[in-house]
């Protein structure tokens, strides 16, 4: 395990051990604040079950947008969200969320 590793609890280390815990995770856009969905499965496959998301910079996937995103990674459901980069907290300096929450998307409106 790297040094930088080290600073991240062990079942957010790699693809793999965050699938096998079952966590979750999440991608932001530094550009546009696109959250979406990881499929850790899909990422293991993808880098490898000991590929990291730390310090990883993914394309956003939101048409017409060019910017990276960076991961979080929470161990269950209301749990803290960490941020999986080693300098700092990239959500000080980027695009604010967007999410179906602050889109006003979240549940099902009576017509
Ligand atoms: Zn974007």
């Amino acid at each position: 395990m790297t040094e930088i590793a080290s600073l991240f609890p062990r079942w957010a280390s790699t693809w793999g051990e965050l699938a096998r815990t079952n966590a979750l995770a999440r991608s932001q856009c530094r550009c546009c604040g696109m959250q979406q969905r990881v499929d850790l499965s899909l990422q293991a496959l993808r880098f490898g079950a000991n590929g990291s998301p730390i310090d990883l910079r993914d394309k956003c996937m939101v048409v017409g947008c060019h910017g990276s995103v960076f991961y979080m990674a929470s161990r269950t459901y209301g749990r803290q969200w960490i941020a999986m980069t080693s300098h700092g907290d990239p959500r000080k300096d980027s695009a604010l969320a967007v999410n179906a929450i602050s889109l006003n998307l979240g549940s099902p409106k009576k017509a």
